[in-house]
């Protein structure tokens, strides 16, 4: 299995969102804000090679809502999707499988975007999109809370192309190898990929834990659905991570792409940050 970081773009949000309960003057020691409070995130997807699968995780937020919507999260940076897949010298028509860890627009935006008669396509032609029943179910028939999240035009396409399929809950696994966690805290059955590369387990930890900040229990997004859950999700992963010696690779750290934890007197910590290629 080969491994590569794909960044499609930077964005802002405000940092008391996410963090929850927690106090600036205590997440603002690692995610610096602006003059209005917003705090950079990065979307960095993941690619995985594996014999002729070749599958991309997440894919950013795309470019189909208006400026209005845009002008909410200050997209910036050089990177894109497209561009970072050309990098790599991979085209889009490659891609096998694009699995969605859950369907908020920061992950799923960049799946469909506009043909050249304006009509929804698949960015990626050929591909396989995977979500799971349940939270299929959760993102078609959304909750005042996250509706503003669940954007029917990058959701609803996937199902009319013919492109979407669900996992299998019961195995919780795309193919050997290839497996994934589910968790509920954030939305209603988020699955993180779990790879084996290069004889260690690598988890994308998606929205359960968004960056190196968010690793101390209380440290929870405000977006989340069930915050009680998640502390206990993150309990429970970071104690076998820091065991098990998992590597954690981060979707919005804008700084840190991928670490590895340690038991303290204090908690699972932060052990050492480092880049996917130096793995
Ligand atoms: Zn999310």
């Amino acid at each position: 299995m080969e491994l590569y970081t794909v960044n499609t773009g930077f964005f802002k949000l405000d940092g008391g969102a996410m963090f929850g309960v927690v106090p600036k003057t205590l997440w603002s020691r690692t995610n610096q804000a602006d003059e209005n409070n917003l705090c950079t995130w990065a979307m960095r997807s993941l690619l995985v090679v594996d014999g002729n699968r070749v599958v991309l995780i997440d894919n950013g937020i795309g470019d189909k809502q208006d400026a209005k919507f845009f002008s909410h999260y200050y997209l910036h940076g050089e990177d894109s999707l497209e561009k970072s897949l050309k990098n790599l010298g991979v085209g889009l028509h490659q891609i096998t499988d694009n699995f969605l860890t859950h369907l908020h627009f920061d992950h799923c935006g960049g799946g469909i975007r506009y043909g050249s008669h304006g009509q929804y396509e698949a960015t990626f032609s050929r591909a396989t999109y995977w979500s799971n029943p349940d939270h299929w179910n959760w993102a078609t028939r959304p909750n005042p809370r996250e509706k503003a999240s669940f954007l029917e035009e990058n959701i609803l396409p996937m199902e009319e192309l013919g492109q979407l399929k669900f996992v299998d809950l019961a195995t919780s696994s795309l193919f050997p190898g290839f497996d994934f966690i589910t968790v509920d805290g954030h939305t209603d059955k988020q699955m993180l990929p779990k790879l084996q590369y290069k004889g260690k387990t690598l988890v994308f930890v998606a929205d359960l834990l968004p960056s190196v900040g968010h690793i101390p229990i209380p440290y929870v997004m405000g977006y989340d659905t069930r915050p009680l859950l998640t502390m206990d999700e993150k309990a429970k992963f970071l104690e076998e991570a820091a065991r098990k010696e998992y590597i954690l690779f981060f979707e919005h750290d804008a700084v840190n792409e991928c670490c590895t934890v340690k038991m303290t007197e204090k908690g699972v910590r932060v052990d050492q940050t480092f880049k996917l290629d130096e793995i």
